[in-house]
């Protein structure tokens, strides 16, 4: 093949003329052969005399054809054309004197493509015999070219890796490439004649092949599609297979061929894709999206087949919790648990997905076509759904148990909105969590009209905070025995344009449940810090009172919880001392070590905490000596009937006695009447805050309470 590319090919242009090198030292027949060619314009003819000036010329001149004498003074012509020849540039005639045959037929050996043996006639006829000599010699060069081409195409069908064969029209083999034998486990010496390519493939697809893909082929000169092959060695390959139709001129079927594309990790790196896509890889559920499709579906169903169907929000309780305590692989391990529990418990029919962290739904399919049995049966499979969560969980030797809240959002010909049913059972959820853990709630039209309330008031929170509608009032903490103003707690109020003054009640969970508590929450602190720092600057704030500030859950766990307050503190320049902070258990109790952490990086620098709504949370009292609180603030609940209610009484006087034995101070909050002060006088209780000595009053009306208050 090599040898092909110095090959040189005469172009076949129509005015073409060939350069024509004669190597000839007798001048008589030098003269004859010119004149012969005279005649025959297309060929320019050069002379030289010797050998070595004939091959000093070669490269330069590039002759098309070369005619040689064989003897020539400084050699031997045969010599010559072993020299010029084994490069193949150019075809050569040799001439020979008469009886000279013996060199002629070498020189035909050595390559030469003709002789002639000198006569006046047959160098009279050299143009003609030029003429033969070169068309021999471009079919040479056709036939060549073909050899090197097809020894090309053949090369490129060995080496690719995809199975090419030929077959011929009645579909036996007649060439199978090297990927070919490998894919299908055929051994190389394997006689192909008797082999179908359709015997390897399975029984549908050799149908397909047979029903469609030879017509198909036939007809249209290709079929295209995905086969898959049985291997012997290769078990079972999924391909991308083309077979094409080859016809002759005459529009006869010559053979087929074919090409068949192993995409078998194709197909898996696209099936990942699309699970990964659509699936949730911790549990192997449908994920939101796979959900959504699914969804479409059911509601496509419910209008044809008249029937409800139900889709329930599963969010389980306190599971930051476990993340928090446990890490997250046993997280993981607790969701896989409850994918698996969910699984076992609903029918083959009912759709399953988990929404991400501990978010799952169920779709409850082929329910009554009666709305109310339907609801009825959807709370029936609830219910049993929520008590298989709440069974013992067991990871790596512990046991314990979760809880979830349930929405259920019911769905029957009419509906047909997949993101609003999942909206109405995630409300339905959040019911279902305000009333205590464990529970469920079917979702109804006025929730929806609650969460558009809610939307509508976050949107006015926000325009409040922008517009500086937020206010501060406070509320003096007394010294039960005396009535002494021993700090005072702040409490946000919301100037609304609309309404007026609102108390948080009306707004503070939606603030909570919106980032927008940080920023409030940072200026609430800021404002508190300005105030005390005026106070103290005019005298009015003695050290060893404490201005108790509120701070809400979101706040507290924030990361830079700590640093804002430090920040602000040293910014605004205040004492930390006259610092004290209302938290509640909910704030802590997430990562309580954590919390604990946070508090005593503020408690280091002087703030103190207090611990609000007392009694109220999970708090046991044995759980406060744990705590770094210096106050205990019993919550007004049991303020509010300790004259009547024995329990009560009790309560408040336990919480009183073990706080003093922990070395904690008490407050008594929501205080109305001198009874019930007299009771936690009696009681001992330290200090109280209540309408009793003041309702929380504007920054100003403050003020005078602090000057009319002092001693
Ligand atoms: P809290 O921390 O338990 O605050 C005490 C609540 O009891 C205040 O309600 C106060 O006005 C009210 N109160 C005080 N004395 C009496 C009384 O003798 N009788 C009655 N019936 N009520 C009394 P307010 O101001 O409506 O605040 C409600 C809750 O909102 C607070 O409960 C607190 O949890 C939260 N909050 C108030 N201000 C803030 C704040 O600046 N930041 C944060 N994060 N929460 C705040
Ligand atoms: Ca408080
Ligand atoms: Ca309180």
């Amino acid at each position: 093949m090599s040898e092909s590319k110095n090959l040189k090919l005469p172009t076949s242009n129509k005015k073409q003329t060939f350069r024509v090198l004669l190597v000839e030292d007798d001048l008589a027949h030098e003269a004859l052969i010119l004149r012969s060619f005279e005649t025959h314009p297309q060929y320019q003819v050069i002379t030289k005399r010797t050998l070595a000036d004939a091959c000093q010329l070669i490269s330069q001149y590039q002759p098309d054809l070369i005619i040689t004498d064989v003897r020539l003074p400084d050699g031997d012509g045969i010599h010559f054309v072993d020299q010029c020849l084994h490069k193949k540039t150019c075809p050569i005639i040799v001439m020979t004197s008469f009886g000279d045959e013996a060199i002629a037929v070498k020189a035909i050996k050595a390559g030469a493509l003709d002789y002639v043996v000198k006569s006046d006639h047959t160098l009279r006829e050299l143009p003609v015999i030029a003429n033969r000599v070169l068309r021999e010699w471009r079919l040479i060069l056709d036939k060549q070219i073909a050899v090197d081409q097809q020894s090309r195409l053949i090369a490129i069908l060995e080496s690719t890796p995809d199975l090419i064969c030929i077959a011929d029209i009645d579909g036996f083999l007649t060439y199978l490439n090297k990927a070919g034998y490998e894919l299908l486990g055929i051994p190389e010496d394997k006689d192909l004649s008797r082999i179908r390519l359709t015997d390897f493939h399975e029984r549908d697809d050799a149908i397909l092949i047979m029903s469609e893909a030879i017509p198909c082929a036939i007809k249209h000169g290709m079929w295209k599609g995905e086969t898959t092959f049985i291997s012997a060695s290769n078990g079972n390959i999924l391909t991308s297979q083309v077979l094409i139709t080859h016809k002759s001129a005459d529009g006869d079927i010559d053979f087929f061929s074919t090409v068949a594309k192993d995409i078998r990790d194709l197909r898996s790196a696209e099936e990942t894709i699309k699970y990964l896509a659509y699936y949730d890889t911790l549990t192997g559920l449908a994920n939101r999206n796979e959900l959504l499709k699914q969804l479409d579906h059911e509601i496509d169903r419910v209008h044809r087949n008249k029937m409800h169907s139900a889709l329930l929000y599963i969010d389980l309780d306190n599971f930051k919790c476990v993340n928090d305590s446990l890490g997250h692989p046993t997280g993981d391990l607790v969701l896989k648990e409850i994918a698996q529990r969910l699984k076992t418990e609903i029918r083959g029919e009912d759709i399953l997905a988990r929404l991400g962290g501990d978010e799952f739904v169920v779709i409850l399919t082929g329910l009554s076509s009666d709305s109310l049995e339907a609801i009825n049966q959807a709370r029936q499979v609830t219910k049993k759904l929520n008590e298989f969560i709440a069974k013992d969980i067991q990871v790596e030797s512990m046991t314990f148990n979760l809880t979830a809240s349930i929405g259920i959002s019911m769905f029957s010909a009419g509906t047909d909105n997949s993101h609003e049913l999942l909206r109405f059972a995630d409300t339905a959820m959040y019911e279902a969590k305000k009333s205590g853990k464990n529970q469920f709630e079917v979702f109804h039209k006025d929730m929806s009209i609650k969460v558009q309330r809610q939307l509508e008031l976050e949107h006015k929170l926000r325009k409040a905070y922008c517009n500086k509608e937020f206010i501060l009032y406070f509320q003096p903490k007394n010294e039960a025995a005396t009535g002494r103003i021993h700090g005072a707690e702040v409490l946000l109020r919301w100037n609304d344009p609309e309404k007026g003054i609102r108390a948080p009640g009306h707004f503070l969970d939606i603030l909570e449940s919106s980032s927008l508590m940080l920023d409030v929450g940072h200026w609430i602190f800021e404002e508190s810090l300005k105030h005390l720092a005026q106070w103290i600057a005019e005298g009015l704030w003695k050290p060893e009172q404490r201005l108790s500030i509120n701070i809400s859950t979101r706040q507290f766990q924030d990361e830079n919880f700590s640093q804002l307050i430090l920040d602000l503190i040293e910014k605004i320049n205040v004492p930390a001392q006259c610092i004290d902070i209302e938290i509640t258990e909910y704030s802590l109790i997430n990562d309580v070590k954590k919390s604990v952490s946070k508090m005593k990086e503020l408690i280091s620098k002087g703030v103190s905490f207090s611990l609000d709504d007392f009694g109220t949370g999970y708090s046991s009292l044995s759980y406060l000596k744990n705590l770094p609180v210096a106050t205990v603030k019993i919550d007004r609940s049991f303020i509010q009937d300790i004259t009547e209610d024995k329990s009560d009484k009790a309560l408040v006087t336990s919480i009183i006695t073990i706080s003093k034995n922990l070395g904690l101070s008490v407050i008594a909050e929501g205080v109305e009447t001198k009874e019930q002060l007299e009771i936690l006088n009696q009681y001992q209780c330290e200090y109280v805050q209540g309408y009793y000595f003041s309702k929380p009053v504007p920054a100003i009306e403050f003020e005078h309470l602090l000057i009319s208050k002092e001693p």
